[in-house]
């Protein structure tokens, strides 16, 4: 791998089949094979196995099976215990992890260590939530209670069976920040890959299988988003769609889950605003800012790609980035010292480059990268464009890879700043600048997202909730949100 040597316990992944797990079981896929390759290189890792419709008939059989019996009847305190079982399992093959997730997606080392360790936290955080799960007593209504004595309270149980869609920009977390809530909530689960990056999902099935959850609890299914993607989200059987993509997906998620009128969690893209007024302090704005676009080289649904910033600082702000984005180290996720690591794939890297090419054709200011590197696999320098405008593709649309679009603003009217920054159809995230934290207050209360940050960009965590605005999605993961997407409330009312 680029003069880097895998752990033994990865290599030894790579040799074995790769299958779909449908009721406790590794099984065979009728719909061929797919290679995935190792986007820093272009060379294949393995070839996996691929499930249509079939598969997914299947698994939400076994899935609904699981749910009405093993699953139902397991004690709350057993499925804690059973979830923090994995946490530790996952715990001792992080390697292993770590390592699917940089040679299959081409994340740099650091960040797939940084999101095992999420991933981790995650899963104990939703262990622990299990039994605090709560309904809560209630004055009965009048009609029953004038007649006598009478009881109403409120039960929270599980939506049923969860059918999860991921992405592959971050496969491992993407999965684990589904499957843990919908586990806590005693839901069961079909779930099925990026066929892009399929591997990290794969060893977690292993996981799930080493830590003794019962058969049909956990369903892989490995497949193309047309077939085995677009088969689980109209599949009647199905109770509740989480998926996390692109906004187009999204929308073709939302037709598919109307026969059924199941529920549907909406995980979509962006194009998040960042404000860099007059006063931040630039000692911790200029890498932040960099970084909010950067980070995941750009291939992350968060990343602050429309960079506002004051005229005053603007010429010096802009400097500063370019000598930043110049002095970050592109390579294999697995050579120290990697900061940015390929695009996904030949496909996207087209994607990419041609919106750089259109927003200089735009009339846009390149003012640092631009090009594509002259080695093996898709890595494009950390690109910066500068004089852009509200009407450029650059500034509109979502690439998905490195590229920032800085605009300069002269007005400190905080209405009108909020205006430049919410004028888009997302609203996933955001980030404010300035060492006024008043002014940084009032900015956030105005911008139109999900998630905004203070002197930092894209902040997640284990238990602060996270989705979009607008079209960047409906509903809420992380956090208590995320247990009560996968979690119905009946209410009681009982004559005594
Ligand atoms: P994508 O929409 O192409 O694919 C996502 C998943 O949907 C894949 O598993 C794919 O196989 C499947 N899919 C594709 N077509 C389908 C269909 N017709 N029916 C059912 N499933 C289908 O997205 P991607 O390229 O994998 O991921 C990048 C996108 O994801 C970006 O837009 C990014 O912003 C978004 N994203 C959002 C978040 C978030 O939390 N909001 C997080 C990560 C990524």
């Amino acid at each position: 791998f680029d003069g880097h040597a895998l752990a033994p316990e990865t290599r030894a992944f790579l040799e074995r089949p790769h299958r779909l797990l449908i009721d406790g079981a590794w099984v065979e896929g009728s719909a061929g094979t797919r290679a995935t390759v190792d986007p820093a290189t272009g060379l294949k890792l393995a070839d996996v196995q691929l499930g249509g419709a079939a598969e997914i008939d299947q698994a939400v059989a076994a899935a609904r099976r699981a749910f009405e019996g093993s699953w139902r009847r397991m004690t709350a305190a057993d499925r804690t215990a059973l979830l923090f079982r994995l946490a530790r399992i996952m715990q001792d093959n992080a390697r292993l992890l770590a390592e699917l997730d940089v040679i299959d997606n081409g994340m740099p080392m650091f960040i797939a260590e940084l999101t095992v360790a999420n991933n981790v936290e995650m899963i104990d955080y939703y262990a622990g939530a299990i039994l605090r799960i709560e309904g809560s007593t209630l004055a009965p209504p009048r009609h029953i209670a004038a007649g006598g004595e009478a009881l109403t309270y409120t039960l929270r149980e599980p939506v049923g069976v969860a059918g999860q869609i991921v992405p592959w920009n971050v496969p491992l977390s993407t999965a684990i920040l589904k499957l843990a809530p919908a586990l806590a909530a005693g839901c069961t689960v079909v779930m099925k890959p990026s066929e892009e990056t399929p591997l990290s999902a794969l060893a977690l099935g292993q996981m799930i299988l080493d830590a003794g959850f019962p058969d049909g609890v956990v369903n892989i299914v490995n497949g193309l988003g047309a077939d085995a993607g677009a088969a689980l989200a109209a599949h009647p059987g199905v109770d509740k769609i989480s998926f996390t993509g692109s906004t187009a997906t999204g929308r073709r998620i939302v037709q598919a889950a109307i026969g059924n009128l199941k529920k549907v969690s909406l995980e979509l893209g962006g194009k998040s605003p960042v404000v860099v007024m007059p006063d931040a302090d630039l000692e911790i704005a200029v890498p932040g800012v960099a970084m909010a676009t950067f980070f995941l080289q750009g291939q992350n649904c968060m990343a602050g790609t429309r960079i506002f910033v004051h005229e005053s600082i603007h010429d010096r702000f802009v400097e500063a980035l370019g000598a930043f984005a110049g002095g970050m180290t592109l390579g294999h996720g697995l050579a120290p010292g990697t900061m940015l690591g390929p695009m996904i794939s030949d496909a996207h890297t087209a994607k990419v480059m041609g919106h750089i090419d259109r927003a200089v054709a735009a009339g846009a200011t390149l003012a640092a990268g631009g090009r594509k590197l002259d080695r093996p696999g898709n890595f494009i320098e950390p690109t910066i464009f500068t004089d852009t405008t509200a009407d450029m593709a650059v500034v509109q649309e979502e690439i998905f890879g490195p590229v920032m679009a800085v605009r300069r603003f002269a007005t400190e009217d905080l209405d009108e700043i909020a205006a430049l920054a919410n004028d888009t159809p997302y609203g996933l995230s955001g980030s404010v600048w300035t060492r006024d934290l008043s002014t940084a207050h009032r900015l956030v209360s105005r911008i139109r997202a999900g998630h905004v940050s203070i002197n930092c960009h894209g902040a997640v965590g284990t238990n602060v909730p996270f989705g979009g605005f607008g079209q960047s999605g409906w509903g809420r993961e992380f956090g208590q949100d995320g247990l009560d997407a996968y979690l119905e409330t009946k209410a009681v009312t009982a004559r005594l």
